[in-house]
């Protein structure tokens, strides 16, 4: 039988860049010893505490269908988290509780655009960008940030491929980047999503993984409140990527539709994972700094280790639980480099190209393995990267 064009078309063909990864998920079950640097996800598991609240409302009978927008209790703990952090007024009415932050960016899409229109994003990018925009019945068109410009994206190319767009999703701290947007890049956005009309959908799932300048959302941005959707997320700030706790900040019109998708779509998150993420909020910043805490040395650690070399040079970067490596001193893109490392040295990175055309000849590596591991994993990498014969032809 026939399927729909939007669902055999969602990945625009190709293997979505997860050839590296799961090749070396078949190493692994193969038995072989790879160290994995591939995927965003903690190498903890969710905190004990919040399993117990999880355990002990599911007990207690919260197991029936939830609130569909969001638990009150959940959606004003939501609000007043970011209006502390951000100082934009918000209310429950400003939330809505979806399961995850894939299915914010998926809602957020539908919401703004209409079969057939444009909507932006910026290139490098997590791998389901373009996918979501398309599922949402969007046209995705990407607007390259170039590493010559720390893979900031410059406001005259968004202006330049703005008309006829209805939205432009960012996404600060950035994966697969670690770059954290400076304030003349997102004045520059603001200004252009104001002048063109632009939703502007802002993926700010890495807001509590910050190690240098800090997290600006631009909801804070004059006028920017009423054209923005801010997608958050438990999955990174709490360790709770299996909960599917998510959320969309953003106009009560908007959020209001929202929720009608929601009821037609997801029929809300279960009463048991809301009360865990709620009580998680509850524990405050602590909570959340513990959690990023070894991101932050294992960033360290890595830009220590890769100091003197000139072959692999770490992109300049602020946050996110990834390093990016420039590796194109060695004359091969990220996918054969990757490739070549994952069978000489058992060590999977993602290539570059994993995350679009403008992160070519770059490996993200995620900072999700224990420090010592981590140390000995990058410096086979660079001995690895100062071996290859284009390397050698480059230093000459
Ligand atoms: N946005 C970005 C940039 C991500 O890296 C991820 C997950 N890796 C997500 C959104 C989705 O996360 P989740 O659905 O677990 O909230």
């Amino acid at each position: 039988m026939r399927l729909s064009k939007r669902i055999t078309g969602l990945t625009g063909g190709g293997s979505g860049g997860w050839d590296v990864f799961l090749r070396a998920r078949e190493m692994i079950a193969g038995g072989a010893p790879v160290t994995e640097l591939t995927i965003g996800e903690h190498d903890i598991r969710t905190a004990p505490a919040i399993l117990d609240h999880m355990h002990r409302a599911a007990l207690a009978g919260n197991t029936g269908y939830a609130a569909i927008p969001g638990t009150s209790a959940l959606r004003d703990a939501i609000a007043a988290r970011v209006a502390e952090r951000t100082g934009v007024t918000t209310t429950r009415d400003n939330v809505v509780v979806t399961p995850g932050g894939q299915a914010a960016l998926f809602a957020a899409h539908s919401a703004t655009s209409s079969p057939g229109d444009t909507a932006l994003f910026i290139d490098p990018y997590y791998a389901t960008y373009p996918g979501t925009i398309r599922g949402a019945g969007a046209v995705p068109s990407a607007i390259a940030a170039r590493p010559e410009h720390g893979f900031q994206p410059l406001a005259a190319h968004i202006a330049a491929a703005a008309p006829g767009a209805r939205s432009l999703l960012i996404n600060t701290p950035n994966n697969p980047t670690g770059v954290v947007y400076d304030p003349a890049t997102l004045n520059g956005i603001a200004q252009t999503c104001r002048d063109h009309d632009l939703w502007l959908i802002s993926d700010e799932v890495y807001d509590t993984q910050v190690w240098e300048g800090s997290h600006i959302s631009p909801r804070t941005l004059p006028d920017m409140a009423e054209r923005t959707l801010v997608v958050g997320s438990m999955s990174k700030s709490h360790a709770m990527t299996g909960s599917r706790v998510g959320w969309i900040v953003g106009p009560e019109e908007a959020v209001a539709h929202l929720i009608n998708l929601s009821t037609h779509t997801t029929y809300g998150v279960p009463g048991f994972l809301q009360d865990a993420a709620l009580f998680a909020l509850q524990q405050g910043e602590d909570l959340e700094q513990g959690i990023a805490a070894p991101f932050r040395r294992r960033r360290e650690i890595a830009l220590e280790l890769l100091r003197g070399s000139n072959v692999v040079r770490p992109v300049p970067s602020g946050g996110a639980m990834y390093v990016m490596l420039d590796i194109r001193a060695t004359g091969l893109g990220g996918e054969d480099f990757a490739n070549a490392l994952l069978d000489a040295e058992h060590i999977a990175v993602m290539p570059g190209e994993s995350f679009g055309q403008a992160a070519a000849g770059h490996l993200r590596v995620a900072l999700t393995v224990e420090d010592a591991r981590l140390a000995d994993a990058l410096q086979r990498l660079v001995r690895f990267a100062e071996a290859l014969p284009g390397t050698a032809q480059v230093a000459e």
